[in-house]
């Protein structure tokens, strides 16, 4: 990140603008419907105000935006806080000159070399408003982000930090711990008052607020003493953080503290809130976690002392998560707790690399199975597997790839079934492989490094790697053939 987003007060002094044309008008336009004092240099003389088409075109604006006709280079500058460049030809990087000396930011309009600030696009809802930068790298960008974004809030979202704004200090004095006012604020935007405001009845959510505000009715409108802790159990997927969940976003948002296992991604960790603490319980290849136990205690005692915990574990937390262990160990504390869940690996692995796993006709049924244990056969129950019409989701089956596939050919599964290794799925570096159950072993060291997923069955035929595969022999027989 080369540009911070901060925010300017343009009460504190005044904007000068140097430059000319249609680009110092946008500029002007934008500026006067911010609220700001502009001092505008008009570098082709031509101080044109009629054709800004101004927000509320009355004396007030006028006021505001000061005509100058002496030499910007040479000007003073007291009481100016910025300067922007917009159509302003050969004097910008002059401008930008003497701004850096006297240590004021300065915007050179698409020139970033002579700009120590840049403009984002804004989505603007009153006391809400949202900068999206590109670092100057992509205006266009910036703009599809900002519409998303416009498209995802709600319209009243501006009053609502208007009405709470109103209300900070009374609530600060009724209630001075700061995690039980930030859960009561929470409340408020989530609850029916916050929904009064969104709706435009803001005189009915202002007395809703006064009602429970009242220091009398207040006592009983919170739980008393420490705020009650309480732990989510969110599936975080398979590694591409757009697979989360909005609910897992929100969850993640609003943790305290987030204890993560080894497969969570470093980019899905960043969804987190910035001050939660960030505590790592996984497994290591070689190296033993902490144990399940020592990970149900954390999670106890941190909703214990109040805290809001967010367990996060790759994929989904009931597909050889182990979260069915630490909801009992929850239960058996008395402690509150919600499942979120995510897209288990196989899930990802299906479809980034077009697996359908079920198919009319062809597959019927899907089973998930870990490999944990592939060389106890009895653990596996390899004949259980003998159905043709079955695709079979293999997790942790790298290494034991050659007791997967002794044990299915055992079963009389045939050795010409299609099956794909699929590692990494959903992330940057994801890599397929795909061939027969014969050549699983062979297929596995191909892979640069796990974790991967099997998927075993004739579903696998219609897989994008395997119609790839054969499209490449397909086109390579006709070239020979044309020679
Ligand atoms: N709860 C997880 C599974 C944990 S078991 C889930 O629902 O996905 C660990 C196994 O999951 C790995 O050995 C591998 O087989 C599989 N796995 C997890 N993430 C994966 C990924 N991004 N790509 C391929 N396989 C993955």
């Amino acid at each position: 990140m080369r540009f911070l987003p901060v925010f300017l007060d343009l009460q504190s002094g005044v904007v000068v603008l140097v430059g000319a044309g249609d680009l110092a008008r946008a500029k002007l336009r934008l500026l006067a419907a911010a609220g700001a004092r502009v001092r505008w240099y008009a570098t082709d003389g031509h101080h044109d105000l009629t054709a800004l088409d101004l927000p509320a075109p009355g004396a007030d604006e006028a006021a505001r935006i000061e005509l100058a006709n002496d030499d910007p280079l040479t000007a003073d500058l007291t009481g100016v806080i910025a300067i922007l460049c917009a159509g302003a030809g050969a004097i910008g990087p002059a401008m930008s000159a003497r701004a850096k000396a006297v240590g004021l930011p300065v915007n050179v309009m698409d020139d970033l070399q002579h700009s120590t600030f840049i403009f984002p696009a804004i989505v603007d809802r009153g006391d809400v408003v949202v900068a999206v930068g590109t670092g100057g790298a992509s205006p266009v960008v910036a703009r599809r982000v900002r519409e998303l974004i416009e498209a995802m809030l709600p319209a009243r979202i501006g009053d609502l930090a208007g009405f709470i704004g109103r209300w900070r200090k009374t609530i600060h004095g009724l209630i001075p711990e700061f995690a039980l006012r930030r859960r009561f604020w929470e409340r408020v935007v989530d609850g029916p008052i916050g929904a009064l405001v969104l709706a435009g009845r803001t005189d009915e959510a202002e007395a809703a607020l006064k009602g429970i505000a009242d220091p009398s009715a207040f006592a009983g409108s919170l739980p008393s003493g420490r705020p009650e802790g309480k732990v989510t159990l969110v599936g975080a997927g398979p590694g591409d953080p757009d697979l989360l969940t909005v609910k897992a976003l929100r969850a993640l948002q609003d943790a305290d503290v987030v204890f993560y296992d080894e497969l969570v991604s470093p980019e899905i960790l960043d969804r987190a809130r910035r001050d939660a603490a960030r505590i790592p319980v996984g497994r290591r290849v070689g190296k033993p976690g902490i144990g399940q136990d020592a990970v149900n205690n954390l999670l106890v005692e941190a909703a214990k002392s109040g805290r809001r915990a967010v367990r996060l574990k790759g994929g989904d937390s009931f597909v050889f998560g182990r979260g069915g262990e630490e909801i009992e160990a929850l239960r058996q504390a008395g402690i509150a707790y919600s499942v979120v869940p995510g897209i288990t690996a196989g899930l990802g692995a299906a479809a980034q690399f077009e697996v359908p796993l079920t198919f009319r006709h062809e597959a019927l049924r899907i089973t998930f199975l870990t490999a944990h244990k592939a060389k106890d056969a009895e653990a596996v129950g390899w004949s259980t597997l003998t159905d043709e019409k079955m695709t079979i989701v293999v997790y942790m089956g790298m290494t034991a790839a050659p007791s997967v596939r002794a044990g299915l050919l055992a079963a009389g599964r045939s050795p010409q079934t299609p099956v794909g290794v699929f590692a990494r799925v959903t992330r940057p570096d994801a890599q397929a492989v795909v061939g027969t159950l014969d050549g699983l072993p062979g297929l596995v060291e191909k892979i640069d490094g796990g974790p991967a997923i099997l998927i075993i069955g004739d579903v696998v035929a219609h897989s994008a790697p395997w119609r790839q595969s054969n499209l490449a022999q397909l086109v390579s027989y006709f070239q020979v053939a044309a020679e």
